[in-house]
């Protein structure tokens, strides 16, 4: 008989989560506010200096933005996750740095909120320490870039409860999702007003 047990987990608006997960399972990542762009990271428990990477993903996929069906691969060229599931209309960024205490100061918002440090407390929580941080996948990130290489920013175009699931592919890995605290730009809604997100790990 399967096992189809969920754990669901809240992502705090602002803040950093790791989540643990083992070979098999699948992360249900949710947009329960509609416009919330979540900065997703992930590595190997076994050595976390062996993390996902978004140019190896996109070079193992021919595409710049995978989709259902495409493998995220890490920094080694080995698989980690199968996209499995994607009911938004698939506009995520892979070309992006995340947000950090340097973006903010530029902006004129010194000691703001950011991704960068929620991926690093995050990790220290779970006694990690890494001194570089991967280029992370934006999820639900909408930044169309033009044919001659131009980039804009726009708001998200997912809907509330739009998902993402990740089946993985490694024995153990630690994904960590940042619900972006960008509040300065309508990079995360209109609104400019950062939101949580859930997930769900379900065994199958
Ligand atoms: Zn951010």
């Amino acid at each position: 008989m399967k096992d189809m047990s969920e754990i669901v987990i809240d992502l705090p608006a602002r803040r950093g989560t790791a989540i643990a997960l083992r070979e098999g399972q699948t992360i249900r990542i949710v947009n329960i506010h509609g416009s919330q762009v979540l900065d997703c990271w992930a590595f190997n428990r076994d050595d976390p200096f062996c993390c996902m990477s978004m140019e190896h993903t996109r070079s193992y996929n021919s595409r710049i933005v995978p989709r259902v069906g495409d493998i995220l691969v890490d920094n080694r060229y080995k698989p980690m996750f199968e996209i499995v599931a994607d009911t938004s209309p698939g506009v995520h960024d892979t070309l992006m740095c995340s947000c950090s205490a340097g973006i903010y100061e530029r902006m004129g918002h010194p000691g703001h909120d950011n991704c960068e440090d929620n991926l690093h407390r995050a990790l220290a929580e779970v006694e990690i320490s890494i001194g570089f941080t991967p280029s992370p996948f934006n999820i639900f990130m909408n930044y169309p870039f033009s044919a001659d290489g131009e980039i804009t920013r726009e708001p998200p175009v997912s809907k509330p409860g739009d998902h993402v699931d990740w089946k993985c592919l490694i024995s153990e890995a630690l994904v960590i999702i940042s619900c972006c605290p960008q509040d300065l730009t309508p990079i995360n809604g209109i609104s400019m007003a950062p939101q949580g997100a859930r997930c769900f790990i379900i065994n199958q």
